[in-house]
């Protein structure tokens, strides 16, 4: 299962993430991506791809 993990110390709380997950597998809480849906990935890369901060790993 695919499984994403957000690197706190990179992230800068943009919101791509949140943004650009199909699943709705991210949210904003106090400045920082949270995965909170990890169930619901499809392993897409598209937060990987697509943060700046080249905060987000998306792990097989
Ligand atoms: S896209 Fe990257 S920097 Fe922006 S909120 Fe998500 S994890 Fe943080
Ligand atoms: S890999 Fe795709 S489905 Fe999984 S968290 Fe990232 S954007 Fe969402």
């Amino acid at each position: 299962m695919p499984k994403p993990v957000v690197d706190k110390k990179k992230c800068t709380g943009c919101g791509t993430c949140v943004n650009v997950c199909p699943v709705n597998v991210f949210e904003l809480k106090d400045g920082k991506s949270n995965v909170v849906r990890p169930e619901e990935c499809i392993g897409c890369k598209a937060c990987e791809n697509s943060c700046p901060a080249q905060a987000i790993v998306v792990k097989d």
